[in-house]
This record gives C-alpha cells, structure tokens and sequence, in this order.
C-alpha cells in the first residue's frame, strides 16, 4: 500500500517516454518492465526526473542538513554496503558508534561520560520512540512498587512538540498532555508544566529548539518546578530534552546555559545528527543519563565476535555510513570547528532577521539568537495579503520558505520561518533579503486585497 497520497498523475504520465535519452521506447511507471533499461540509462532518467525537486540548499524549510564537505560525502558513499546492525562483522563501526555516543554525553555533561549509555538510531523520531519507552517503563516499575494502577499513562509537553512525540504516544497508548501556548509565549512553562503532572505523568518532554520558532525551552526552570513538586507533592517526574536542533548547537555556544545531563532530573536527551550535527539523514541519538536510566528488560543482545553486544533500536538493518559520517563531522571539526560554524550560523541568522524586521511590515516572532532560526508575521494592520503570498511569491525565486498557522491557543497566528544551516554563507542570506524586500514592495503596492482564489490558503506543514 502506497502511503503517498494518491495524487493520480496525468495520463500521459503513466509511462516515461525514452527518446530523450537517446533510447527508444516507453517504460511503465507504476509497474516493472519486463525488461530493464540498464545501470546508465536508469540513472539518466531518474536523476533528470529528480531535478523536479528543485535546489535542497535553497530549501530553508528544513533542520536537515543539504550540505556536506565532499570528502565526508566521499566517506558515506564509501561505506554504504556497511549494515548497522552487524556489530560481529564491522566491529570497527560499532565501536565508532560508541565513540560518538561517548563524545555526546560527553559534550551533554553525562556523568558517565566514557562507557555512556546510548545510540544511534534513524533519526530524532526513532529517538523519542525509545526515550519515550524507557519514561514508561519506569514509571511502571515505580508504579508497581507503590500498589498503583498502571494504566493510564500520560506525558507531558507543550504543545509545540514535534509530531514524533504524538505518534510515540498514540504508539504505545500513552496519553499526550499538550499544553497549549498562551499569548506571546510559544513554549512550555514550568508553571503549566506541574500544573499537567499527576501521579500517571511518565515524564515531561522539554525541547532544546522548538520547530515552530526555534526558542529554547527554560529546561532548567522547568527541572527546578518539578523539583518543587516533588518537595511539596511527593511527585517523581523525570525529565526528558528533546534537543532534535539545540543538542549540537548549545553545547558550543551556549556552554552556561543548563539544559542537560547538569540537571539531575533529565534521564535521557535526543537529537538529530543530521540537524546541527551537519551529517545527511538519517542519523538519531538518544543518550541516557546513566544505566539506571535505562530497563534492562527493553536492551536485546546481538552476537558480537562471540560475545555479546547490546542494542535498543525499532530497525534491525540500516547502513553504517550515516554513524561513520558523524564521526567524520565530529572529527574534521572538532569543538573549536562545531564553535566557530554554530557562531557564524546565529550571526546569520541573526543578521537576516534583523533585515527582515527592517523591512516595514513584519514583526519578529524570534530572532534566531537561540537555534539559527527565526519566525516572522505580518502586521495586523497588513490586511491586501498574508504570509502564505509571501511564501508562494518566495517559491517563484527557488526559496523554500514556508508559511504555516501556530497551534492551539494561537491559531490566529501565521508566521513564515527560516532555517539558517550549514552551507548557507552570507551572500546568499543577502540574495534573500533582496527578494524578500522586492517581493515585499510588490505585495505593499497592491490597493486591494488579493483575491482568495488566487491568493494562496492555509496548507498544513508538518515540522
Ligand atoms: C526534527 C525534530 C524531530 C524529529 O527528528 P527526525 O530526526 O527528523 O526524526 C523531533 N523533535 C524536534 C524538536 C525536531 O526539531
């Protein structure tokens, strides 16, 4: 079952025609073809197809990284035969995912810094699925102690999480507390964080970057409430950092701020490797505190030169050049390399925000001072078009910018959102300011609003 939507192409479409590719013939799409076309005429045309998909550099909707040094390029297609899961036969690599798990509690302030507890994993989604699980199973084994039900459990979160953690909780029935945003505040606070915890809270998720406008959440106020609670209430609830974006931005550039494995609270933290840790999806890690932080009973054993190796993972195969390619990033760079780029990054961000505001009729949601990211709304006295024309009026000049409404309680709120990542360097921060301005002029000479028809409507766009 193709779990695209079924968006029917056109009829002619239903076969490619060859010619072009000095071939002759036709070839089905939606079938195999009795017979193949060969090694280089299918790359021909498929990555003549691929152009559809347009510039991934100039694509400043995604966290995800769309460049790479072409030597770590080099290093990943180099080892893509390697499987992940075959610790018995490429002990080289597992003990490089080691390495990293290590480097990363290390730089998260884990006090086991040099035999850590962790993984790799796909992404930050696999991530939360499996920090997720551990919050659970301990809460059970807590709740069982106690002679308490256990089943009805519930975490807590603002209601910015990404999507990952409403499907871990659809996933494993666990029901998800999302507490709304309230006026300017976009995040979650430790006031509405307690005031969702009950004895059946697994846990409450704080996220290091929130994707909605790239603000930290006060993960330290939030600890210290919770520390509160569990002084005034008896209340033990854990803490979980979903660090998807800030896990490789904060440790270099925020080194004060305390949003880690410091705060005796926080069990486990993910983040994305291929975000700030500048490696092409899909690489996750998901770092406990220590051993206790982690049931036994959820870490399966795979042979490992004959002896044993332990592994928590969804997948069981997937390739080896994504752990490979995150050491080759941790490596090159090294801590003064990761300071220095996260620097240049915030300075962009930063700059180009600045721009914006500068601009007349926007107004900052956020700054990119935290993660290199910022959100930006209209006026409300701008009323001939909306953010979602900018966005359109942006695409016409190869700009991914995108244009979304914020959740509950500020559905009334549309913000356009830049991405500012590894590979962006100044000249094109200033080629998009200059469009952003002409498009700007454009849409403030309009006398009349645009019609709704042709003006675009709210789509939804997943985080
Ligand atoms: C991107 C993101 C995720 C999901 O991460 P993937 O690595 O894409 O699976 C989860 N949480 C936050 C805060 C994110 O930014």
């Amino acid at each position: 079952m193709p779990l695209s939507a079924r968006r029917p192409e056109r009829a002619h479409n239903r076969t490619l025609s060859l010619s072009t590719f000095g071939h002759g013939g036709e070839m089905p799409i939606d079938q195999l073809a009795q017979t193949g076309i060969g090694p280089d005429a299918a790359y021909e045309v498929i990555s003549s197809e691929l152009l559809l998909d347009g510039q991934s550099r100039l694509n400043l909707a995604t966290f995800v990284t769309t460049w790479m040094p072409s030597a770590g390029a080099r290093l990943m297609a180099d080892t893509a035969d390697k499987n992940m899961i075959d610790k018995d036969e490429y002990p080289q690599t597992a003990l490089i995912e080691s390495r990293c798990v290590n480097i990363l509690a290390d730089l998260w302030g884990s006090p086991e810094s040099e035999h850590a507890t962790g993984c790799s994993t796909t992404g930050s989604s696999e991530a939360a699925m499996l920090a997720g699980l551990a919050l659970k199973w301990r809460w059970r084994e807590r709740a069982q102690a106690a002679g308490r039900p256990t089943d009805r459990p519930n975490l807590v979160m603002g209601v910015n999480v990404q999507v990952c953690w409403e499907k871990f909780c659809r996933y494993w029935e666990v029901e998800p507390r999302l507490v709304p945003m309230e006026g300017d505040t976009y995040h979650l606070t430790p006031e509405r964080a307690v005031a969702h915890c009950d004895e059946n809270t697994i846990g409450v998720v704080a996220i290091l970057g929130s994707t909605f406008d790239g603000s930290y959440e006060p993960v330290r106020e939030i600890s210290d409430a919770l520390d509160a609670l569990e002084a005034d209430r008896g209340l033990h609830v854990p803490m979980h950092v979903d660090a998807a974006s800030g896990g490789f931005v904060a440790p270099f550039i925020d080194r004060g701020l305390e949003w880690d494995f410091r705060l005796p609270r926080v069990q486990s933290i993910n983040a994305s490797g291929h975000k700030y840790g500048l490696v092409y999806p899909g690489v996750g890690w998901a770092i406990w505190r220590d051993e206790a932080a982690l049931p036994r009973d959820l870490v399966f054993d795979v042979n490992y030169l004959g002896g044993h190796m332990p592994t928590f993972s969804l997948n069981f195969s997937r390739p080896g050049s994504e752990v490979i390619a995150q050491y080759f990033m941790l490596t090159s760079l090294g801590r003064e390399g990761f300071t220095e780029l996260m620097e240049g990054l915030r300075e962009t961000a930063m700059r180009i925000s600045r721009g914006v505001s500068e601009l007349g009729p926007y107004r900052l949601i956020s700054d990119g001072s935290q993660l290199p990211v910022f959100a930006f709304a209209l006026d409300s006295d701008v009323t001939n078009y909306t953010e979602f024309d900018v966005s359109d009026r942006l695409r016409e000049r190869g700009w991914l910018v995108p244009a979304y409404t914020f959740p509950p309680n500020r559905q009334d709120l549309s913000v356009l959102r830049v991405v500012v990542r590894s590979g962006m360097h100044p000249e094109m921060a200033d080629q998009l300011l200059f469009d952003l301005r002409a498009i700007t002029e454009q849409l403030q000479a309009l006398d009349a609003p645009l019609p709704r028809p042709l003006a675009s409507s709210t789509q939804a766009f997943a985080h």
